[in-house]
């Protein structure tokens, strides 16, 4: 996938015009008397911030048509943005109201309407909580797998109260045609959440994979080899990865996602995990013959096949590289390629040997990088920096494609020194383990 400006452009135009939906459905026909413009400034709110959630299913559904346009990375922040924005935009919406028109505070009083004040203050709670719950997740020691199952499902009671409220107060809606259509776009909006937890691992069950091996590997990680069974496995691009389930069925709340390690023309599929929390610490007791389920491909962190790669990983990050560089050796691949690769110490560098071994088989400059390196290293020390990464850049930069996996702290550094030495913005590819 290639980033451009025109792609951008156009996406954002295809989310604008989505967003104004319910606005349009509102406003077409014939409308209801004009009220003081603040009241009415109030009520675009609300449409604007429901639309704008509901949207958030759209594309955070891992659909494969709208993921790789972006990259995870984008989608991730945008989708961070939008929430905030909407969070935002719907509070703003009773707020406005109420101080335009004071008599709109009644649509809290439980002694005026009591299930809409219990629907209306709940959903004010329910949008406050998503949102503390999605900026501080890891200050309030939520564990991923609860927290996305909260997430989901206090997004979809927001959007449906929202919806139902839209439709009681009927101001905007009061034809039905207006009210079948409104519904039958938010309705739309929220079977994409039930296709992606459930109709999709219920169609997964179709394709199964059975764990063939499990090997250990230098730096506390630990691969999995898997076979399809009963069908073709699943085709990759180097790079992407895949959503992960380990147990008798699909349908399980830890589903995690891994890069592809394997090369693309492997008849097994494997995955590098470095032990790290509750699912990856169990992975060395995994046994042969344990049943896993796969969701993927995704993403965009893939090279193209007419540019030189310029890897810049750190720990764990290694495995989309090696993914890229094992496919590079089965397709004897004459391209160039170059990794810097960072390390704590000479001990911990997981796929050593095996990346010194494809240095001699592919065009594979690598420079190890180590933050503790041993007695009479004579390679580079310490942290990746801008003059490291300008020491070992090709003179042909503008052919090459920059990717970036690793700590948090790693990439930030090497995406602004990579533009700093002049490596344009849609050269260069990030992808983060991390989902904060
Ligand atoms: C696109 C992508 C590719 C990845 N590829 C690899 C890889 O090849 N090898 C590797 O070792 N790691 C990879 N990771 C990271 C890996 O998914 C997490 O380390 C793993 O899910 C941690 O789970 P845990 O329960 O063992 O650890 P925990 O200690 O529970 O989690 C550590 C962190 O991992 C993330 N995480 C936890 N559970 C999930 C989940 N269900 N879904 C998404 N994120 C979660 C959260 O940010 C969490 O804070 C990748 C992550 C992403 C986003």
């Amino acid at each position: 996938m290639r980033y451009s400006l025109r792609n951008g452009i156009l996406w954002l135009s295809i989310y604008a015009l989505l967003a104004l939906i319910p606005m349009i459905i509102a406003v077409v026909g014939q409308n209801p008397e004009y009220r003081t413009f603040w009241i009415e400034f109030g009520v675009s709110l609300g449409f604007i911030g429901l639309s704008m959630f509901a949207l958030q299913f759209l594309y955070s559904g891992r659909f494969k048509s709208i993921a790789p346009a972006f990259g995870k990375d984008n989608l991730i922040n945008f989708h961070r943005q939008i929430g905030i924005t909407a969070f935002f935009l719907i509070l703003a919406h009773p707020i406005t109201l109420i101080i335009a028109e004071p008599t709109f505070i009644s649509y809290f009083d439980p002694r005026v309407n009591l299930m809409r004040a219990i629907a209306l203050s709940f959903v004010t709670i329910a949008i406050i909580l998503i949102t503390i719950t999605s900026i501080w997740r890891i200050t309030c020691k939520l564990q991923y797998e609860h927290w996305r199952l909260l997430h989901g499902l206090l997004a979809l009671a927001i959007v449906f109260i929202g919806v139902v409220h839209a439709m009681q107060v009927s101001h905007y809606l009061d034809p039905l045609w207006k009210k079948i259509a409104m519904g039958a776009v938010m309705s739309g909006a929220m079977y994409l959440v039930i296709h992606t937890r459930l109709v999709r691992p219920w169609l997964n069950k179709k394709r199964p994979y059975t764990i063939v091996a499990v090997e250990k590997e230098i730096g506390d990680c630990w691969t999995l080899s898997l076979k399809a069974e009963g069908h073709h496995r699943m085709k990759y691009t180097p790079g992407q990865f895949s959503w992960i389930t380990i147990g008798p069925t699909p349908f399980s709340l830890q589903q995690h996602p891994f890069t592809f390690a394997s090369s693309a023309r492997d008849e097994l599929i494997k995955f590098t995990a470095k032990t790290e929390g509750d699912f990856t610490s169990t992975w060395e007791n995994m046994q042969p013959g344990g049943c896993a389920w796969l969701e993927g491909p995704f993403g965009s962190f893939t090279p193209h096949k007419d540019r030189h790669i310029f890897m810049i990983m750190g720990g764990i990050g290694i495995t989309p590289a090696i993914g890229m560089l094992r496919t590079m050796r089965d397709d004897n691949d004459p391209r160039k390629a170059v990794l810097v690769y960072a390390n704590n110490s000479w001990d911990e560098i997981t796929f050593r040997d095996e990346i010194e071994e494809l240095s001699r088989e592919i065009n594979l400059k690598v420079v190890h990088v180590l933050d503790e390196p041993p007695e009479g290293w004579n390679g580079e020390e310490g942290y990746i920096t801008e003059e490291l990464l300008d020491r070992y850049m090709p003179e042909d930069h503008n052919d090459y494609m920059f990717f970036i996996c690793g700590p948090e702290p790693m990439m930030d550094m090497a995406g602004i020194a990579l533009y700093d030495l002049g490596i344009k913005w849609n050269h260069i590819y990030m992808e983060r383990f991390q989902i904060v």
